[in-house]
């Protein structure tokens, strides 16, 4: 990271850093580079932080309750019901809004991985519920994708 910050700060150098747009407004490069870095710097040190990433390493413990290369499933520390499993990804996807396309066979595998640790716990007939909070205002507390998978009593509606 410090010898691309040295490279990319050399390339500003070797141009003229503040550009007059149309309107004879300064766009400074200087400034836009330090929000950049700033933010990738953030973006790091939240990514680096990963609470789920931490348990697919085994570095935090867990319940684990199913895994393949690409999925693994803990009971969650905090359950809401009889059955309360978490369903992740292996790799880093922080909401919803992160995913991409070529996600999309991943984000199927952890719908199937619901099913599959649905009939081992004996909830598949009854019925239960599968859901994804995104962002604050979705109730989403840790930011590495996750179904949970809630079962063995009645659910209402709405959510709270
Ligand atoms: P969400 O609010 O959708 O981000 O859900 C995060 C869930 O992770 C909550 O239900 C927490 O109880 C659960 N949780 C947090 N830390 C752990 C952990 N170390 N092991 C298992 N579940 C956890």
């Amino acid at each position: 990271m410090t010898a691309f910050v040295k490279d990319f700060r050399g390339d500003l150098n070797g141009i003229e850093n503040k550009i007059t747009h149309g309107s004879g407004v300064f766009i400074d490069l200087e400034s836009i580079f330090s929000a950049w870095c700033f933010s990738h710097m953030l973006k790091e040190i939240v990514l680096s932080d990963d609470l789920f990433l931490k348990i697919v390493s085994r570095e935090i413990p867990a319940d684990i309750v199913y895994e393949t290369s690409s999925v693994l499933a803990f009971r969650d520390i905090n359950p809401q019901a009889p059955v309360h499993i978490l369903i992740i990804p292996k790799i880093r996807i922080p909401t919803i809004n992160d995913l991409r396309s070529q996600q999309s066979e991943l984000l199927g595998k952890l719908f199937l991985a619901a099913a599959e640790i649905a009939r081992d716990e004996g909830i598949s007939k009854d019925g239960y519920r599968v859901v994804m909070n995104c962002n604050e205002a979705g109730g989403q507390m840790v930011y590495h994708i996750h179904l949970h998978l809630l079962g063995g009593r009645q659910m209402t509606w709405p959510p709270g």
